[in-house]
C-alpha cells in the first residue's frame, strides 16, 4: 500500500439472517477493488437488530448511531426487529436520526440473467421519511387502529428536486410520479403538487403521473416506459420488490439512504431467514450497493472496476448462487467476483 493510500472510515452493520454473510462478501470484494486502485478501509463494525438484542439487550447501540455520525458513510446488510415488544424499525429509525430522506435504488438487468425483460434500466427515488411509515399508530380502541400518513411540501418537493438532479445530471429523459391522489386527494395531491412544481423548473424531462395500481400493471405488461419513478415511501417500498421481480430477484437490487450530509447504503433486500447461515444467500444486492457507496465517496475508479468484476461473473454464467439460477454459493460467488477483478 503506497503512502498515499487514502483511508475511509466507514460503519458496518452486518445485521441480521443473512446479513453477516453477504456483509462478510462485499466487505472482501471493496478490500479487492480497493487493492487495486489506491483506496484502503477502516470499518468500524456494530452488531444491531433483533439478534444483537437477543445477544446484548440493544437493537441499535447509541455507539453505533454516533459512529455513523462521525463517519458520514454507512453500509448496513438487512436487519430484523424484533417481535413484539413495540420496538420499532432500526432503518425507520436510522432514517429519521440522520434525516435520509432520499431513498435511491437503481433497477439494472445484469447480463447472464434469463427474465422475462431484457435491458431493464430505471431508478426508483422513494422518499423515506414520511407517509404511512412515520410511525404514528394509535389502537383508538381495541377494535380500531389509526396508522397517520404523513405527507408535506418540504418533504416531497426535496425528494422531486433530488430525482430532477439526478435526471438532469445522468441524461435521464422522462420521470414517472406515482400516487393514488384519486382516493388521497389531499396527502397524495399534495406530493402531487410538489413535484409538478419541481418538474416546471426542468422542461428538458418529460414529466408523467401514474396511478399506483396502474403503474404495478404498467411494469408487468411494458416496463421500459418508465426511466425514473418517483414516489412516495409506501409504493417506492413495493414497487422496489415488484422491480426486482423483473430483473432476477431481490438479491440484485441496490439501494443508497442519501440525507444533506450522511448516507447508509443497504440492499433492498430483507434478512431472509429461510436461508441464513447456509451459504445460500446472493450477495450481489449489497456488493451493488458498495458500488454506489465507492461513487458516494469520490472512488469511482475502485466502483467501475467492481462494478465490471460483478457483470464479468455474471456474463460468464458459471459462478452464480441459485436464486438467479446458477448453483454455487455465497463464497464460490465472492471468489470468482475477486478472480473477475
Ligand atoms: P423485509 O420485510 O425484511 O423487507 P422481505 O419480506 O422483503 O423482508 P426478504 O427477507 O427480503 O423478504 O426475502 C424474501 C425471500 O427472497 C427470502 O425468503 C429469500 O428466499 C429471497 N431472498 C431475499 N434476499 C435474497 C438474497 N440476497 N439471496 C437469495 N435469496 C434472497
Amino acid at each position: 500500500m503506497s503512502a498515499l493510500t487514502h483511508i475511509h472510515k466507514i460503519t458496518l452493520i452486518p445485521g441480521d439472517g443473512i446479513g453477516p454473510e453477504v456483509a462478510a462478501a462485499m466487505v472482501s470484494v471493496v478490500e479487492a477493488a480497493g487493492k487495486l486502485t489506491g483506496c484502503a478501509f477502516e470499518w468500524h463494525s456494530f452488531e444491531c437488530g433483533a439478534e444483537a438484542y437477543e445477544k446484548n439487550g440493544e437493537i441499535l447501540p447509541q455507539a453505533a448511531l454516533d459512529s455513523i455520525a462521525a463517519d458520514k458513510v454507512a453500509i448496513k446488510g438487512p436487519t430484523a426487529t424484533p417481535i413484539g415488544g413495540g420496538f420499532s424499525s432500526i432503518n425507520v429509525a436510522m432514517r429519521k436520526k440522520f434525516d435520509l430522506y432520499n431513498n435511491f435504488r437503481p433497477v439494472k438487468s445484469l447480463p447472464g440473467i434469463k427474465t422475462n425483460y431484457p435491458g431493464i434500466d430505471m431508478i426508483i427515488f422513494r422518499e423515506n421519511t414520511e407517509d404511512l411509515y412515520a410511525g404514528l399508530e394509535v389502537m383508538i380502541n381495541p377494535d380500531i387502529a389509526q396508522s397517520l400518513k404523513i405527507i408535506t411540501r418540504k418533504g416531497s418537493t426535496r425528494i422531486a428536486r433530488s430525482a430532477f438532479e439526478y435526471a438532469k445530471k445522468h441524461g435521464r429523459k422522462k420521470i414517472h410520479a406515482i400516487h393514488k391522489a384519486n382516493i388521497m386527494k389531499k396527502s397524495d395531491g399534495l406530493f402531487l403538487e410538489c413535484c409538478k412544481a419541481v418538474a416546471a423548473e426542468y422542461p428538458e424531462i418529460t414529466y408523467a403521473e401514474h396511478i399506483v395500481d396502474n403503474t404495478c400493471m404498467q411494469l408487468v405488461m411494458n416496463p421500459y416506459q418508465y426511466d425514473v419513478i418517483l414516489t412516495e415511501n409506501l409504493y417506492g417500498d413495493i414497487l422496489s420488490d415488484l422491480c426486482s421481480g423483473l430483473i432476477g430477484g431481490l438479491g440484485l437490487v441496490p439501494g443508497a439512504n442519501l440525507g444533506a450530509d450522511t448516507a447508509i447504503f443497504e440492499a433492498v433486500h430483507g434478512s431472509a431467514p429461510d436461508i441464513a447461515g447456509q451459504d445460500k444467500a446472493n450477495p450481489t444486492a449489497l456488493i451493488q450497493s458498495a458500488v454506489l457507496m465507492l461513487h458516494h465517496i469520490d472512488e469511482a475508479e475502485a466502483a467501475n472496476k467492481l462494478q465490471a468484476a460483478v457483470e464479468k461473473v455474471y456474463a460468464e454464467g458459471k459462478s452464480t448462487t441459485r436464486d438467479v439460477g446458477g448453483s454455487v454459493g455465497t463464497k464460490a460467488f465472492t471468489e470468482a467476483v475477486i478472480a473477475a477483478l
